[in-house]
């Protein structure tokens, strides 16, 4: 029986998830064990990509763009991470980062990045975290000092998702002094072939293709009009995207959750012990209809997030849930199906490998203490949680 419809996705939204679900099962599904292996984004896959419209489609055409709503854009990151998640690394920081740049860089400078990466041309890079720690990140030492036409750039950045592959990156630097915490924080545009910029790359436990590595800076200069906004308001107003990117990033490991679920349904009817389908012991359905329940209301939450962001309505709240919530959930869920399938869904395959990638959301883009402590101040005020 096919299920309920969402309201959140009319007839059109429907469809244009129905044609990125085959376009991502003839063309991504297929590499999905090898590109853990090679550890690298296929470029060809992304500049195809690119020329159907799926990265970043909510920008406005003149840029790149479709003009489509934040819900589209959930509704194609989901569809390409049931194939793969690293490959949706594409959508969500294609996603995150247009967003900074249209909103906050100078036209000229951000113009022809944008264009190149919904082309699928490029993938840019969010560089905030640092080796002394990722939660704290107001507190941020990496410095940019100013010099004339331009700002010099010392420090390293780590565990950056795509670090070697990407283009360039979002990076956020110190401007200002220790003390004014936040606020000394700034925003950057930084191209990553400058003079002085070398990258690293870790032996990831999963999401292996998209990866994970050091960008270190020394004394590299970058033009001035490579700021995105205002001096010292890198954290106030930039961060403010990241209510968009929780919300993909519950998709897509939400999408990989489901992806188990139907392949462990499946086999729940086609393996048989004691005589009988694996679906008929309560101990198999009953844990499976619960995870299937859950994740169908995650879903909801994310795209009701979407939905608000859409139309301007408060979601900074709605878009911590999805980000605690959903990959702890992905995670409980993949690896119940993975127990489904017995001893062979602990060999190497897609279960084991769908387990590895949505462990890393639960680190990824803010720890779940970190989220619900952004809930929490949402409903009652910082001042009542102050850390
Ligand atoms: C797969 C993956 C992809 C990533 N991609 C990027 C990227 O593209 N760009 C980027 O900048 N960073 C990225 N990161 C880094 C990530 O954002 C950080 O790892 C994360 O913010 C946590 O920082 P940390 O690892 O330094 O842990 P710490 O801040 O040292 O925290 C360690 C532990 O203490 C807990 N903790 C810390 N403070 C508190 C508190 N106040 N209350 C309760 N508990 C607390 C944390 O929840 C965590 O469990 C990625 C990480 C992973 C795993």
């Amino acid at each position: 029986m096919s299920p309920a419809p969402n309201p959140y996705l009319d007839d059109d939204l429907v469809a244009l998830g129905d044609m990125v679900e085959r376009f991502a099962a003839d063309r991504i599904a297929p590499g999905f064990a090898e590109r853990d292996q090679t550890r690298v984004l296929d470029p060809a896959l992304m500049a195809e990509m690119g020329q159907l419209g799926l990265i970043a489609p909510e920008l406005p055409e003149a840029v790149g763009g479709q003009g489509a709503s934040r819900v589209a854009a959930g509704v194609i990151t989901e569809a390409i991470a049931a194939a793969d998640l690293s490959m949706s690394y594409i959508n969500l920081l294609g996603s995150l980062n247009a967003q900074i740049l249209l909103e906050h860089g100078d036209p000229t400078v951000a113009t022809p990045w944008l264009q190149r990466l919904t082309a699928g041309e490029v993938i840019l890079a969010l560089a905030l975290t640092e080796p002394a720690g990722g939660s704290d990140a107001a507190r941020l030492s990496m410095k940019a000092t100013a010099n004339g036409d331009h700002y010099v750039l010392s420090g390293e950045k780590t565990s950056i998702s795509a670090a070697d592959q990407a283009a360039a990156a979002v990076l956020f630097a110190r401007t200002g002094t220790p003390e004014e915490g936040a606020r000394g924080v700034t925003a950057f545009l930084v191209p990553l072939d400058l003079p002085g910029i070398t990258t690293s790359r870790f032996d990831c436990h999963g999401q292996r293709a998209i990866g994970r590595g050091s960008i270190f800076f020394d004394d590299v200069r970058l033009p001035a009009d490579h700021r995105l906004g205002g001096e010292g308001l890198g954290f106030v107003s930039v961060m403010q995207g990241f209510d968009f990117s929780r919300a993909l990033i519950g998709l897509q490991v939400l999408a990989v959750a489901r992806a188990a679920l139907s392949d462990a349904w499946a086999y729940s009817t086609e393996r048989t012990a004691f005589g009988q389908p694996l679906s008929a012991f309560q101990g198999v359905s009953h844990r499976l209809a619960e995870l299937d329940t859950q994740v169908e209301a995650a879903r909801l939450l994310c795209y009701q997030a979407l939905w608000a962001k859409d139309r301007g309505l408060p979601h900074t709240a709605e878009a911590a849930m999805c980000k605690w919530w959903a990959p702890k959930l992905a995670y409980d869920t993949v690896h119940e199906c993975l127990l489904v399938f017995g001893h062979a869904g602990y060999d190497r395959g897609v279960m084991e490998q769908r387990l590895r990638d949505v462990l890393g959301f639960q680190i990824g883009d803010g720890t779940a203490q970190i989220m619900k402590t952004i809930i929490a101040r949402t409903r009652v005020g910082r001042r009542n949680v102050p850390a």
